[in-house]
C-alpha cells in the first residue's frame, strides 16, 4: 500500500503532518511511504531523515498523490487536489466537515474515504489518536503564555523587601482538555485560578489542579454521550453571563475555550462584561476560529475592547510547532496502525468499526457518517 504525505499549504503553518519516527513506523508496518520535499522543513527535519527511516523524497506533488492509496495530511486538502487522487483512495487529516460542505461534496463525488480526524470518537481506545486533545492541550498552554505577555503585570505573588505583589487572577471559562492545561499552566505561573464549564463534573478536575470551581446554577446542562457540552438555552446563556460577571470584573486574564462539537461556539462574553472588567485587562478568545466566545475578537488580531485587550490569534499549537507536529504526527501514525492488516500490508477499513464510524465522512461515492449527517440535518 502506499501512502503518500504532502506538505501543508497554508500561508504560517508551520506544523507539519508526519515527522521521521512515525515513517519509521509505517514503512516497519511494511507501508511504502513517499513524502513530498521539504516536507519537514518548517520544523527542522531535513529530506535525508525521512530517507534514512525509507521514505521516498519527491517533489512532484500531483505525481505523488495521484499514485497514491492513502494520503495523510494535516488540514483538509486544497479543493483542486481532490480530483488527483484515485477512486478508494483514503484522504486522513483535519477536515472541518460541519464547514466545508462543498469540500465533503467533492470527496464524495469523487469516490474518495474522506476520514475526518476531529470525528474520531473520544474513546479510550481512541485516546493515541486523539488529535482534538494533542492539540488543545499546547493551545491551552501558548493561551496562559500569550496572555502573560500581553499583561502589564506578574502572575506569581512576590514577597520583597520592596514590598508584595499579589498574584495575578486568571478565570478559565470551558474546562475541556484546552481549560485544564490553561489552569495548570496557570497555577505554575503561580496565578490564582478560577474556572467554569457548563458540564458540571469537571469541578473536581478543576479542584484537583488546585483552582477554585465557580459554581452558577444554570439548571440542567450535561453533556452528550461522547462527553460534549450541550447547547444552552437562551435563557441559561443570560443566567451564565450574569454569574460570571463578577469573576471576569475581578480577573486580571480572562481565558475563553468554550466550544460546541459540530456548532459555532457560544457567545459568553458581551461588550457589557468587558466594560466592567479592569482595564488594561486581557482576554484570551481560544474560540475565535470556531465563531468567538468573546464579542469583538477578531482572528489573528490583539484587538481593544472596552479598555480589555482581547487576543484572537488563531492556531495556537501552531506556535509550538515541534511538539504539535510529534503528537500529531504519532496520533495519524497510530491511526494507521491500529487498523494494519499485517499479512496483507495495506490499512484494513472496517467499516464495522466505532472509530472508523466515526471518522469516516464519506465512502464508495456516499456520505457515510451518521453523526455528520444528524447535525447537517438538524
Ligand atoms: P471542547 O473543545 O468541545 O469544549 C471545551 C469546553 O467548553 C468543554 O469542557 C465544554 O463543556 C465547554 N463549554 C461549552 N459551552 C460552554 C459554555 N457556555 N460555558 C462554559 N463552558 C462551555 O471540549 P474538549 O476539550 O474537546 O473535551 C470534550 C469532551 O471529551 C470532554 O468531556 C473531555 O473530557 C472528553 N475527552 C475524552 C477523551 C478520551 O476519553 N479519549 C479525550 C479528551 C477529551
Amino acid at each position: 500500500m502506499k501512502i503518500v504525505v504532502t506538505k501543508e499549504t497554508l500561508a504560517g503553518e508551520k506544523r507539519v503532518p508526519i515527522i521521521p519516527p512515525t515513517v519509521d513506523k509505517l514503512v516497519k508496518l511494511g507501508a511504502e511511504v513517499e513524502v513530498e520535499a521539504g516536507i519537514g522543513a518548517t520544523c527542522r527535519f531535513q529530506d535525508s531523515e525521512y530517507e534514512k527511516v525509507g521514505a521516498k523524497v519527491n517533489a512532484d506533488r500531483e505525481a505523488m498523490i495521484r499514485s497514491a492509496d492513502m494520503v495523510l495530511r494535516l488540514r483538509k486538502p486544497p479543493e483542486n487536489e481532490i480530483e488527483w487522487m484515485k477512486k478508494g483512495c483514503i484522504h486522513v487529516s483535519y477536515l472541518d466537515p460541519f464547514n466545508e460542505v462543498e469540500l465533503v461534496e467533492k470527496m464524495k463525488s469523487c469516490g474518495v474515504s474522506a476520514m475526518s480526524l476531529e470525528m474520531i470518537p473520544r474513546s479510550t481506545i481512541a485516546q493515541k489518536m486523539d488529535v482534538l486533545s494533542s492539540q488543545a492541550n499546547l493551545g491551552g498552554y501558548v493561551a496562559v503564555l500569550l496572555a502573560a505577555e500581553q499583561l502589564d503585570k506578574i502572575f506569581p505573588m512576590m514577597t520583597t523587601p520592596s514590598g508584595t505583589i499579589k498574584p495575578a487572577r486568571v478565570f478559565i471559562i470551558g474546562v475541556g482538555v484546552a481549560g485544564l492545561q490553561a489552569i495548570a499552566t496557570a497555577k505554575r505561573l503561580g496565578a490564582r485560578v478560577e474556572a467554569f464549564d457548563t458540564r458540571p463534573v469537571v469541578a473536581e478536575q478543576v479542584q484537583s489542579l488546585g483552582a477554585k470551581f465557580v459554581k452558577i446554577d444554570l439548571g440542567e446542562t450535561g453533556q452528550t454521550k461522547d462527553g460534549y457540552a450541550k447547547q444552552l438555552t437562551p435563557e441559561q446563556l443570560q443566567m451564565q453571563k450574569e454569574g460570571m460577571a463578577k469573576a471576569c470584573a475581578l480577573a486580571d486574564v480572562v481565558i475563553t475555550t468554550a466550544q460546541l462539537f459540530g456548532r459555532p461556539a457560544p457567545r459568553i462574553i458581551d461588550r457589557g462584561m468587558l466594560a466592567q472588567m479592569q482595564p488594561g485587562s486581557v482576554v484570551v478568545d481560544m474560540a475565535v476560529e470556531t465563531g468567538g466566545n468573546v464579542e469583538g475578537s477578531e482572528v489573528d488580531k490583539v484587538v481593544e475592547v472596552e479598555g480589555v485587550h482581547v487576543i484572537g490569534i488563531g492556531n495556537l499549537p501552531g506556535r509550538v510547532a515541534i511538539p504539535a507536529s510529534q503528537m500529531y504526527s504519532a496520533n495519524m501514525g497510530n491511526f494507521v496502525d491500529h487498523f494494519w492488516d499485517k499479512e496483507a500490508k495495506t490499512f484494513n477499513l472496517d467499516l464495522d468499526d466505532d472509530i472508523i464510524k466515526g471518522a469516516k465522512i464519506t465512502h464508495k461515492g456516499e456520505t457515510v457518517s451518521e453523526m455528520y449527517i444528524g447535525i447537517m440535518n438538524k
